[in-house]
């Protein structure tokens, strides 16, 4: 009962609280193993929807939110997109 969504690379039941990646626009999971990275969304911006935008990314819109996460110190093969059940600030801005 503690688990609210299974994984959809691998399976996994993914545990409430726990860090996932979210695909708003198919409604699945993953977990955090499977999780695309930086570099993935570089690559195939086309392949993550933004709620935000109401539309899937480009190359365009993903630059900016990129060169974001690189000047706050991350690296393209961080996990992108993790959520948890704790809100997150990430609309601010
Ligand atoms: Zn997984």
């Amino acid at each position: 009962m503690g688990l609210f969504d299974r994984c959809e690379g691998c399976g996994r039941p993914i545990s409430n609280g726990e860090p996932y990646h979210s695909d708003w626009e198919n409604g699945i999971a993953l977990c955090e193993e499977c999780a695309p990275t930086w570099q993935d969304f570089k690559d195939e911006p086309g392949l993550f929807f933004s709620p935000a935008m109401d539309q899937h990314h480009t190359s365009e819109t993903a630059k900016p939110l990129i060169d974001a996460h690189i000047a706050a110190g991350g690296a393209m093969t961080d996990k992108i997109g993790l959520v948890s059940d704790v809100p997150t600030s990430e609309n601010c801005t």
